[in-house]
């Protein structure tokens, strides 16, 4: 059976000195296979993909894998404790301002002068691992810094050094009112159909700051500098990582947990990561879009907001999606104002609120979707 290990390990430390730890739980398979990193709650409030790693550590007590797999629940032990009234303030670092999940490593000038450091020809597993020891010098070079580095920056750096040595990244997140949708990177558009997740977004080769990026960006940015210096040789991006996103914040399902665990385990089952599995994804509807398709409503005016679509939802254009109630105006005509779909849609998310300032993110949406 698999082999087991369990430790802490530090990442923060508080005002009274107090170091703050994350759980590190790891399974090794007794044949080799594929690396594995999952981690959940980067974003404080964002609870449900606990629930998904407890699942998945209860299959992999009792199911043989290859390869290994690095869990990392509650990765964020500042982000999760940051609570106003009933709410848990978990997006951004609150002593820098930044957002929890745009702290992580990309340069784009290493990939360069190393590609450039290359002389003869090598093969893709040569280089791999001379690859991801650049990678972890870079980090920690980054994270020693003598004139330091931000809060979000330092977790976030922690966290990708545990992540870099797998060939599998599996960041676990939730929207605000949100149905399951993830994020794929574009070479990788035929693993999106093994998770049980119906709304898909493509991203191109773009650094923004977050987990998944951090780690495909790297890969794929090398493959094409290598295609490009070594054109004889045929170069496939050997990494492959996701943001999942499993509906709502603030709650958790057990239920749910189970379905999101059972399609990651259907991806990895694919990738070959489980030794006796005939786990398959649901065959379910697919729709997909180009990141540039995952279109966003602000609010014009400030209110007070019924939202009249579900998240999941196919919206036509034209259709009514909120009413906004203003209560300057209650006794006259303009009490009561609408907002209409801007095109034919698919909502995948709005604001927690009904209260709303003008400019607010009231709806996520997909546009010129197509079904897989
Ligand atoms: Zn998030």
């Amino acid at each position: 059976m698999n082999q087991f290990s369990k430790e802490h390990i530090s990442v923060a430390s508080n005002a009274s000195g107090r170091k703050m730890h994350v759980p590190v739980y790891r399974f090794k398979g007794q044949a080799p296979g594929p690396k594995v990193y999952i981690q959940s709650s980067i974003h404080g409030a964002e609870v449900q993909g606990n629930v998904v790693i407890y699942h998945l550590i209860e299959f992999l007590k009792v199911n043989p894998i290859r390869g290994e797999i690095v869990l990392v629940p509650n990765c964020n032990p500042v982000g999760t404790n940051i609570k106003s009234g009933e709410y848990t303030l978990g997006r951004f670092d609150p002593v820098n301002g930044q957002n929890w999940n745009r702290g992580y490593y990309y340069d784009e000038s290493m990939i360069t002068e190393f590609v450039d450091s290359l002389t003869g020809e090598l093969s893709l597993e040569e280089i791999k691992p001379i690859f991801k020891e650049k990678m972890k010098q870079a980090i920690e070079s980054e994270l020693n810094k003598p004139w330091g580095i931000g809060l979000a920056s330092r977790l976030n750096l922690q966290l990708q050094s545990l992540a870099l040595d797998a060939d599998i990244v599996i960041d676990l997140h939730n929207g605000p009112v949100a149905t399951r949708h993830i994020y794929v990177p574009e070479y990788a558009k035929e693993s999106a159909r093994y998770f049980n997740i119906p709304h898909i977004i493509y991203i191109p080769n773009q650094f923004s700051g977050a987990l998944d990026e951090a780690t495909f960006c790297h890969w794929w940015t090398l493959v094409d500098k290598l295609s490009v210096k070594f054109p004889a040789q045929l170069w496939e991006t050997p990494v492959e990582a996701f943001t999942l996103e499993m509906g709502s914040q603030e709650v958790i399902d057990f239920e749910s947990g189970q379905y999101d665990a059972n399609g990651i385990l259907s991806y990895l089952n694919h990738k070959g990561f489980l030794v006796e599995s005939d786990i398959e994804p649901d065959n379910i509807n697919r729709y997909s879009v180009f990141l540039k398709d995952y279109k966003i409503l602000y609010s014009q005016d400030g209110g007070i907001v019924e939202y009249k679509v579900k998240p999941g939802q196919h919206v036509n254009k034209g259709e009514v999606i909120a009413n906004v109630l203003n209560v300057d105006e209650l006794e006259n005509e303009n009490a009561v104002s609408h907002i209409y779909a801007p095109d034919d849609l698919i909502v995948i998310l709005h604001f927690p609120s009904a209260s709303v300032l003008c400019g607010t993110q009231l709806y996520k949406c997909f546009v010129n979707y197509t079904k897989l």
